[in-house]
C-alpha cells in the first residue's frame, strides 16, 4: 500500500484542540517520555492518522509526533519502506 496525504481533511484531526506543544516534546527522557506517550494516545484515536503519517514521511519532518510516531520511529519506518520498495513491496503496519 502506498501512503498518501493528498485530499486529507485536516479539520478531522484529533489534535486540533490540543496544545501543539504536546506533540513536540523536548528530549527523550523523564517528562518528555510521558508527553510523547500522551500525544501518541491522541493520535491513536485520530481519524486521519494514516494520512498524517504519510504527510510527515513525504515532508521528512524530523521533529515531533506525527501520525502517532516520533522522529525515531518514522526514521525506522522510512528505512523499512525503502527496503520493501527495493524488494518490490511496500506496506505499513500501524
Ligand atoms: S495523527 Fe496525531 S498529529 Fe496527526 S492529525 Fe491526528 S492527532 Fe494530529
Amino acid at each position: 500500500m502506498e501512503l498518501s496525504s493528498s485530499g486529507t481533511d485536516w479539520r478531522r484531526a484529533a489534535c486540533l484542540k490540543e496544545d501543539p506543544e504536546l506533540f513536540f516534546p523536548i528530549g527523550k527522557t523523564g517528562p518528555a517520555i510521558l508527553q510523547a506517550e500522551e500525544a501518541k494516545a491522541i493520535c491513536r484515536g485520530c481519524e486521519i492518522r494514516t494520512q498524517c503519517l504519510a504527510w510527515a514521511l513525504e515532508g521528512k519532518y524530523d521533529y515531533g509526533i506525527w501520525g502517532g510516531l516520533d522522529e525515531d520511529e518514522r526514521r525506522t519506518l522510512r528505512r523499512k519502506q525503502g527496503r520493501a520498495r527495493d524488494m518490490g513491496k511496500v506496506g505499513l503496519n500501524l
